[in-house]
């Protein structure tokens, strides 16, 4: 990608409560600042704002009421601006706002030039992410208003795995309830398995579209994906992000029986049911922690619920990576990123234990290397590279944002 004019490119995250934001700029890809506006609405709110420029070290931490969206990015603006911790002069000077959106359902296989109509779309696909679309909209309503000569561009989580046949995305349930109801699986974390596997593909010298991986993110939230020739097809999450790995404090796959049982035998609610699933599973139900790092001293001082959910952890990883072989015959990387694919070599070590006949193979030194960047940690005779790739979702978001400004398809 060449840039021949200057092109700022202002990367947001809008959640119910808070903003994420990076500002990039096109000619370098350089991120040039970045921050979190939190707790909008609530007590303790703030805003953190770093420079990234190499100049100037530290954090800008203003604690102020915030009761909106508005005032929130209203504040980001004067940041970016500000004499001494901004990068800009006016609003001018952002070209574009590359907006995170969560849910793009199957009205979005590509990243969208914002409009009344994309809008009217995302309202109708609410149902789908009642947390999150909602908060995804007013970030661009906000920024419509805040720098209203920008293009405001979405780029949806879902997107990239729209490339998945059906017989991964549908689930066997009523044929109805899919024609009427969009019950289906779509898949999450597109941008970050997208940028990965690029990476990765760039890394191992091969055309993306000759290219088959395996890329595990393995943050707060896990998602694996199967991604064959630059394609996805298949991928762990499914109608919402509830699906698939053992997260932080989701549960991941379990029978739906369970939800039925508890339902007859303890009356819970659907709200109930919501949290426990969502807030109260995962590493958290099953050893009070949801922080792997934490979890992993645990381990260490011997404490048996904290093993037993590395264990867990790790074993649901490679039952995916087993089934993702299957899925793609031949495949050229096993990829892990984000927080804990990034770091943990003991989750790394778990999720590829055992998998030498089949191919994979971790060398122990070079996944105990203390390391950044991108490296290798397979072993000479491994057939499979594994790869550690740190990701990078928000300049993802921001490069897709250029290339759809100008027209560009993204995904195949
Ligand atoms: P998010 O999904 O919110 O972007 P991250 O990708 O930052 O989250 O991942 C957060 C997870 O990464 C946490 O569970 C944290 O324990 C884990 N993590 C970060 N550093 C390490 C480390 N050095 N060792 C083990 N786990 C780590």
């Amino acid at each position: 990608m060449e840039i021949t004019e200057p092109m700022k490119i202002l990367v947001i995250n809008a959640g119910s409560s808070s903003i994420k934001y990076q500002l990039f700029d096109m000619q370098t890809e350089q991120a040039l600042a970045a921050g979190l506006v939190e707790r909008i609405n609530e007590p303790n709110s703030r805003i953190k704002h770093r420079l990234l420029d190499g100049h100037h070290a530290g954090e800008t931490v203003l604690d102020m009421p915030i009761e909106n969206h508005h005032q929130g990015l209203s504040q980001v603006a004067r940041l970016l601006m500000d004499d001494t911790v901004g990068v800009i002069r006016q609003p001018d000077e952002i070209d574009a706002v590359g907006h995170r959106a969560v849910h793009g359902g199957e009205t979005f296989n590509q990243t969208s030039v914002i409009d009344e109509a994309v809008k009217k779309k995302m309202r109708a696909l609410i149902p789908l992410a009642p947390l999150h679309n909602p908060a995804n909209i007013t970030g661009i309503e906000v920024a419509e208003q805040i720098f209203p000569k920008a293009v405001q561009v979405a780029v949806f989580d879902t997107a990239f795995h729209q490339t998945m046949p059906p017989a991964a995305y549908r689930y066997a349930l009523p044929d109805e309830l899919y024609q009427h109801h969009g019950i289906r699986a779509y898949g999450f974390h597109g941008t970050s398995h997208l940028y990965v596997s690029k990476v990765a593909a760039d890394y191992l010298g091969q055309p993306a579209n000759k290219t088959n991986l395996i890329t595990a993110h393995l943050g707060n939230g896990c998602s694996i994906c199967a991604v064959q020739g630059g394609q996805s097809v298949d991928t762990s999450m499914g109608l919402t992000p509830l699906a698939g790995l053992i997260m932080g404090t989701r549960s991941g796959d379990i029978d739906p029986g369970v939800l039925l049982f508890l339902q007859r035998k303890l009356n819970l609610s659907v709200d109930e049911a919501d949290r426990l699933l969502n807030k109260k599973s995962g590493l958290q139900g099953i050893c009070g922690l949801n922080d792997v790092r934490d979890i992993q001293n645990q381990q260490a001082e011997g404490n048996q619920s904290a093993e037993l959910a590395l264990e867990m952890y790790g074993y649901r990883i490679k039952k995916y990576i087993g089934a993702y072989l299957a899925v793609l015959g031949q495949v050229d990387g096993l990829i892990f990123t984000a927080g804990v694919g990034e770091n943990s070599a003991y989750i790394r070590n778990l999720a590829c234990r055992g998998l030498a006949p089949l191919g994979i193979e971790l060398d122990r030194a070079k996944n105990e290397a203390n390391s950044t960047g991108i490296r290798e940690i397979q072993t000479e005779s491994s057939r499979v590279k594994i790869l550690v790739i740190p990701t990078n979702e928000e300049l993802e978001i921001a490069r897709q944002t250029w290339s759809t400004i100008r027209g560009g398809h993204y995904y195949e």
